[in-house]
């Protein structure tokens, strides 16, 4: 029997009917009233939403681009910036800033816990930083840093821009431009969005389309803020095509946000991410990021002794189960769940029971059922 897929991975995540059938619709001219209306209504409404004092750039390509383009529109060469690095993806900003000439000094978490406020206080005290980045959920570790706190101290320092990765957080987790003090957050759409991956959106801030301006020309073409800064105030101007059917698409799950609430679907992710997280550990899991700083929107799971990866996620697969695997130093060692978007309860709890039925069938010390109930127990708790 063919069995249905379950796409379980922490992005692209599960993209329900109401947005698909927007990617199916016939396509029109980027200049239709119908497309140009809805493109600036998601941009205005994206900007409202998350509290920015700018301009909200929507662009095709992932959140790679838009990590590119945070930094292409924030530093020159041989400016001094601060990286905070909770994994692989924050470790990901090194690369871009080095092409660029940026000198970067680099905190990178050295465990299962995120670098703190106070750690990166004693670098601001000790240099002039023209830009700090946080990664809000580093998914290769699962760790959620503390991007409130840190923006508090960052907008201390009159010279130095907050940038925040928000591609694995936006949507899920709480966050906003102003209470978190925020000069660029971005996100890709496949994330808890639930589009199809293929576009990303950058918040940049007053004080962030300021800096870009004191930059004067840049190397870049295609991420330029100014190139774009036109479409966006009036999308029925050109730079570049949009991408028509994926932003009928993000509208359309703008409107599935909105419906639910913001709030609500901050507490839907943690309470489903907790009882998730429980569940896994009753399986025998060890879930990689300590208590304090877990995130929300995806686990990532240290497999018990003798589980072996590969055959793992094989046979997982066979049940129907998309993973995902670790990255950089965990490949081997850790498989990820995404739990982040519109996926609902049902679809969380078949995962588990495939989980639990994968790792019965490598070893029956592994107890059926266990999984389940214990996600059960701690939804279902007033
Ligand atoms: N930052 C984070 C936190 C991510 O999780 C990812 C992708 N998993 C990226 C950046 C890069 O995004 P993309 O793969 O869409 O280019």
């Amino acid at each position: 029997m063919n069995t249905k897929k379950l796409l379980m991975i922490p992005g692209p995540t599960p993209v329900v009917d109401e947005i698909s059938v927007e990617m199916a619709r016939p396509v029109v001219s980027f200049k239709d009233k119908t497309f140009v209306d809805d493109f600036k209504w998601t941009i205005d409404t994206l900007n409202q939403m998350w509290h920015c004092d700018g301009k909200l750039f929507i662009l095709s390509g992932s959140g790679t681009l838009a990590m590119e383009m945070a930094i292409a529109n924030t530093l020159k060469k041989g400016d001094r910036y601060l990286l905070v690095s909770n994994g692989y993806f924050g470790d990901r900003f090194d690369e871009i800033a080095q092409k660029k000439g940026i000198i970067v000094d680099r905190l990178r978490t050295e465990n299962n816990q995120s670098v703190t406020p106070n750690q990166i206080e004693q670098k601001l005290k000790q240099n002039i930083y023209r830009a700090v980045s946080v990664t809000h959920v580093d998914t290769s570790t699962g760790i959620i840093a503390p991007i409130e706190a840190i923006g508090q101290i960052v907008s201390r320092y009159q010279e130095t821009l907050y940038i925040v990765d928000g591609v694995c957080s936006v949507a899920a987790e709480p966050c906003d431009m102003k209470t978190c003090k925020i000069d660029i957050l971005f996100t890709g759409s496949q994330k808890a969005f639930g589009v199809c991956s293929g576009l990303m959106m950058l918040w940049a801030s007053q004080r962030s389309l300021d800096r870009r301006i004191s930059l004067g020309e840049i190397p870049e073409y295609y991420c330029d803020y100014q190139k774009w800064l036109p479409i966006m105030d009036d999308p029925t101007k050109y730079f570049a095509t949009p991408s028509i059917n994926l932003i009928w698409a993000l509208k359309k799950a703008v409107q599935i946000i909105q419906s639910e609430g913001l709030i609500k679907r901050y507490e839907r992710h943690i309470k489903n991410a907790k009882a998730m997280q429980c569940a896994f550990e009753s399986m025998g899991f060890k879930v990689y990021a300590e208590h304090s700083c877990r995130a929300h929107t995806l686990s990532n799971l240290i497999y018990p002794e003798g589980i072996d990866d590969m055959d793992f996620r094989k046979k997982l697969e066979d049940e129907g189960i998309q993973v995902a695997s670790g990255v950089g130093d965990f490949f081997g060692k850790m498989f990820r769940v995404g739990h982040m978007g519109n996926v609902d309860q049902a679809t969380l709890i078949a995962t588990i029971a495939a989980i639990e039925k994968a790792l019965h069938w490598f070893d029956d010390k592994f107890d059926l059922g266990k999984g389940v109930s214990t996600y059960l127990n701690e939804i279902c708790q007033k």
